[in-house]
């Protein structure tokens, strides 16, 4: 059920019928959009009884959701929502796109600080890198845990980048959310309901990944999860999925992105690097993600790939993902979007840039 409140409803009547929600036994989340604010029922088994509400001044209307997610819907809020912050002119969801970039998992305080200076200066405004490391193999480079965690928090006070790391478990989830600017919840833990309901309780922005054979259903109720704690920050991302194609690590499924943006108000990114696993096929899915409406990318990048403790065959070298930003910028105005940061303006002539200049091969 979703409260419609009167467009110019005051703030004492939005928390009264908050209130009168909670006193039910239910749990209120009020959504402010430009035109009103809708107020989410949660928590409800069955029909929430409209008749004590509908009378509660400023409320205009009722709405029933018929969808299983509810404050993940459009229905709940129209406008897209934006995640900011504070400090830099960096948002996820707003016109400028979002670019995180970093290596798979930090290895070292130099292997991070020589790919964070690289990714900063050709524009991108967060860093990216796993502590905690989901392995198919127990015997794996497992990631640096903490001293992973610090060595993130030292890129940020060097470069100004915001930081984005993997929670795995919710032991890990305490300290990542100490050291984080955005949570990420991998795509093996997409469906770990205990996890999402944890980062649901967090101040802190999430990213959560599409889980590997997740239909976009099941990817919103995960979204669902997470904001029904009360977490409203939730970036969503496209990282591929497991088909019968060989040809590529998973299948980047592009067309979730627009299919997202009808049915949810919040921002949907892209990463084209597990979606592919190759690293010559990364900066063309990068193009093509931008032009489909993605509200961001991130990226595996790393300056000594071959050495690299996981994901190397997928991560660009830092020149290629200089290239990649300034394709990226070419493509950008063409689908109103801005690309924010401080790189330098290169200008490429995209024709003739099917496949660029790789250092070397995958
Ligand atoms: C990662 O970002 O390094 C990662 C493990 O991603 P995913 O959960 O999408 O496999
Ligand atoms: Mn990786």
């Amino acid at each position: 059920m979703l409260v419609v409140m009167k467009a110019h409803a005051t703030e004492e009547q939005v928390r009264a019928v908050c209130e009168k929600i909670e006193s039910l036994g239910y749990r209120a989340h009020a959504m402010p959009g430009a035109q009103r604010t809708a107020i989410g029922i949660t928590g409800n088994q069955g029909e929430v009884e409209p008749g004590t509400l509908e009378e509660l001044p400023g409320v205009q209307e009722l709405i029933r959701v018929s969808k299983p997610y509810k404050l993940v819907s459009r229905d709940v809020k129209q406008e897209n929502t934006v995640i900011r912050f504070p400090g830099t002119d960096a948002t996820v969801g707003g016109p400028g796109l979002a670019i995180m970039a970093g290596p798979c998992a930090i290895e070292s305080r130099e292997q991070a600080m020589a790919v964070a200076e690289r990714v900063c200066r050709a524009g991108a405004q967060f860093f990216r890198g796993g502590a905690y490391k989901p392995r198919t193999s127990p015997y794996s480079f497992q990631g640096l845990g903490e001293q992973g965690l610090q060595i993130m928090a030292e890129v940020r006070d060097k470069f100004g980048m915001k930081i984005v790391t993997e929670a795995i478990d919710n032991e890990s989830l305490e300290l990542v959310e100490q050291y984080a600017d955005i949570i990420q919840i991998g795509a093996r833990n997409m469906q770990n309901f205990s996890l999402l309901k944890r980062a649901g309780r967090t101040r802190k922005p999430v990213l959560l990944k599409r889980g590997m054979s997740a239909t976009l259903e099941e990817f919103l109720m995960a979204a669902e999860y997470v904001m029904s704690e009360g977490n409203y920050q939730v970036i969503l991302c496209e990282r591929g999925v497991r088909t019968f194609a060989d040809h590529t690590r998973n299948t980047l499924d592009l067309s979730v992105v627009p299919a997202v943006r009808r049915l949810s108000h919040l921002p949907i990114l892209v990463d084209p690097s597990h979606g592919t696993g190759k690293r010559n096929k990364v900066t063309p899915l990068s193009r093509a993600a931008v032009a489909v409406g993605a509200d961001g990318l991130i990226v595996e990048v790393h300056s000594e790939p071959d050495k690299a403790l996981s994901d190397g065959m997928q991560s660009l070298y830092p020149e290629q993902f200089e290239e990649l930003m300034a394709q990226v910028r070419q493509i950008a105005p063409v689908v109103g979007r801005t690309v924010p940061g401080i790189g330098a303006h290169v200008s490429v002539d995209l024709r003739t840039q099917t496949d660029f200049h790789a250092p070397a091969a995958d």
